[in-house]
């Protein structure tokens, strides 16, 4: 009897810690304001952790919480009370890199640990030594393959988690200071610029020449087909990067994962047409071109990106279900402008995509909104199965 891998979702806010459990996560990752790798991120405030714990518990979700910045000393007074506050909440494991941080977890808390990416655990006798830190998963770094993550699993006991969808980091995950040296931006202290997105210009010695590339960008990384590979190689987790990005990409990642991870435990392979709309979705949410990466063999030359920064995106989320009246209307509360006559399309938890002309778009006094303008609540006819916190999305020109 197979089981199927965890899910893992990213969650920048709560909003999009709502999304991403309606859609299928088994966990999400989230930031405090503190202690966490994404400055540019919104982040948790304490009541919001509360709120999205109890949500995420309600579903039978999981929620860790990274605490994955290099600290010094004075970043440190302060950690033993967000720690016991996160203990309080019920938060299902902390995520951490650092190995003071990971002292003082365990001197100040019963919380489980989960090693961060960021640490670069690579081998077996690595996970062995996080093992007698006190260390209850590792989260591998994105160096390592699907075979290598099953010995590493095997043995040194740990639980294993591995990405499986997302942006790459050039360096050994995070332990760079290209950003630091290009942008005054600590990537070890959440400010990573993406630096290695940038075009570079080289100049060659012996002629002169320049070259101008972009030779340290990544293509991003796509796992999908290779599930059968994940689950039978028993990892734990599968993590999708990604916690800056937005709640349609929770959504979509979330909701594509479950749906094949769950086709394969049900029928043991992949082998089905609906490997093309799971992809076809996957190229709907912003992205750069995909890969494997380092998957199954070391990732080479044909995973770098020879453009700087560009993100394809086929649809862009216009508004999040709000209410439903079933055969009269949907309130939604608008993301970006449309009008009546626009064609949207709804995101279900499961199945297939709804399309919808629009006949009408009514303030909530019934008087018709020609164009609906971003941050106001709408109503829009009734789309069939439409549930709230559903996104409602349209093809991008
Ligand atoms: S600049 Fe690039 S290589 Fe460096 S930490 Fe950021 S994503 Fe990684």
């Amino acid at each position: 009897m197979r089981t199927a891998s965890e899910i893992l979702a990213p969650a920048g806010n709560l909003e999009k810690l709502k999304v991403a459990v309606l859609y299928g996560a088994d966990a999400v990752y989230i930031g405090g304001q503190k202690y966490g790798l994404r400055e540019a991120s919104e982040n948790f405030t304490y009541d919001e952790i509360r709120e999205g714990v109890e949500f995420a518990h309600q579903h039978q979700s999981k929620v860790f919480v990274v605490l994955n910045g290099f600290l010094h000393d004075s970043d440190l007074e302060t950690l033993p009370e967000f720690l016991s506050f996160l203990e309080n909440v019920g938060v299902d494991a902390v995520i951490v890199s650092d190995l003071g941080v990971i002292a003082t977890v365990r001197k100040f808390s019963n919380l489980e640990i989960h090693l961060s990416t960021q640490a670069s655990c690579l081998n077996v006798e690595a996970a062995k030594f996080w093992k007698d830190q006190g260390v209850k998963r590792v989260v591998l770094g994105r160096e390592v393959s699907i075979p290598e993550a099953a010995l590493i699993k095997r043995e040194s006991g740990l639980e294993v988690e591995l990405f499986i969808h997302g942006s790459m980091c050039m360096a050994y995950s995070g332990n760079c200071v290209i950003s630091n040296y290009t942008q005054g931006r600590d990537s070890n202290r959440g400010g990573c610029a993406h630096s290695c997105r940038f075009g570079y210009e080289i100049e060659l010695n012996d002629d002169q020449k320049k070259i101008s590339a972009y030779f340290m960008s990544s293509k991003d990384l796509e796992g999908i087909r290779l599930i059968p590979d994940f689950v039978e190689a028993n990892i734990d987790s599968l993590k999708v990067e990604g916690r800056m990005k937005s709640a349609h990409y929770a959504g979509t990642v979330s909701k594509v994962y479950r749906e094949a991870m769950d086709f394969y435990i049900e029928h043991g392979h992949l082998l089905t047409d609906k490997i093309y709309e799971w992809e076809k979705e996957l190229r709907k949410i912003s992205h750069r071109e995909y890969t494997q990466a380092s998957l199954l063999t070391p990732a080479g030359a044909d995973s770098i990106y020879d453009e700087r920064e560009h993100e394809d995106k086929e649809y862009q989320v216009v508004g999040v279900v709000q209410e439903t009246v079933p055969g009269e209307f949907c309130l939604i509360e608008v993301r970006a402008a449309f009008c009546p006559g626009d064609t949207l399309e709804l995101m279900p938890w499961k199945g297939d995509c709804v399309d919808k002309e629009l006949d009408f778009v009514r303030d909530f006094a019934d008087r018709p909104v020609p164009k609906s303008r971003p941050g106001t609540l709408v109503k829009i006819p009734w789309m069939q199965g439409a549930e709230p916190y559903n996104l409602i999305r349209r093809k991008c020109p």
